[in-house]
């Protein structure tokens, strides 16, 4: 545990590296667009989210609804169906894992929480403890 190297990945480049094909879907093969990302949760493979922020990313699997109780989106904070949202498993630890209730559709879950939300939503999941070591 001692990679001192210098990193300035992108939120852009972490996607690319773990996850090609969201990031071909999203950013197209090129991924020429506007300026380095910084903060964003992005749908990824298998119906996860991904939560990235500079060079860290956060990966959200959901869970098998449960209940028929409405949710309460931890973003947004609108209280959703069970259609429109799950809740996800986060681990960002060898034994911590923290549970986030998000909207299915989180581009406009995004838009109506706006960044601050988002960055405040990153303060709980981030720093994740390292499991693997290079
Ligand atoms: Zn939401």
């Amino acid at each position: 545990m001692s990679d001192t190297r210098p990193k300035h990945h992108s939120a852009r480049d972490v996607l690319r590296e773990l996850f090609p094909e969201s990031y071909r879907e999203l950013f197209g093969e090129s991924g020429a667009a506007e300026g380095p990302l910084t903060l964003g949760l992005y749908p990824v493979a298998d119906g996860r989210l991904a939560l990235v922020r500079g060079d860290q990313l956060a990966e959200f699997t959901p869970l098998d609804a449960r209940g028929r109780s409405a949710l309460h989106c931890d973003l947004c904070h609108y209280t959703r169906s069970r259609t429109e949202a799950a809740l996800y498993r986060v681990v960002v630890g060898a034994r911590r894992t923290r549970y986030v209730t998000l909207c299915l559709g989180t581009e406009a879950c995004q838009k109506r929480a706006g960044t601050p939300a988002l960055a405040h939503l990153a303060d709980r999941i981030f720093p994740i403890e390292r499991l693997y070591v290079d």
